[in-house]
């Protein structure tokens, strides 16, 4: 794959209280989870380290939900609701950014890869080549 150029996409929820940017390439690829809360949200992953993102605004707005294993953080606009990032369970010390979240023309998604977060242990085992 040849070298994709990186630039900060810029983001946010829906009300505009919460604002974000990440670094990505042009073309990126999403996990589409099917867990208990992905599924109902229909939440797009774009899992990146912790130094691709910034958050911009509203950090006094979020309010934070977690449940199961208290891994993940999920953190929504207080406001309007939507979560627009979040601290995911496979990646605690990094961010999954909701590429549906970022502004209209900032990256195209080439591809969506099911990650089966209802079976979470052997997903994240698979995905991480150790089954
Ligand atoms: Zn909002």
């Amino acid at each position: 794959m040849a070298e994709a150029p990186m630039r900060w996409r810029t983001g946010g929820c829906h009300c505009g209280a919460v604002r974000f940017e990440v670094l990505a390439p042009d073309e990126v690829e999403a996990k589409e989870c099917n867990c208990t809360i992905c599924r109902k949200a229909g939440y797009l992953h774009l899992i990146v380290e912790k130094e691709r993102f910034r958050l911009v605004e509203g950090a006094d707005k979020i309010t934070t939900y977690s449940f199961n294993t208290g891994t993940a953080k999920h953190h929504f606009c207080s406001v309007c609701g939507v979560k627009s990032f979040y601290v995911p369970r496979s990646k605690p010390d990094g961010y999954s950014v909701n590429l549906r979240c970022l502004d209209d023309g900032q990256v195209r998604v080439v591809r969506i890869v099911p990650f089966d977060g209802r079976n979470w242990e052997g997903a994240f085992a698979a995905a991480q080549g150790k089954v």
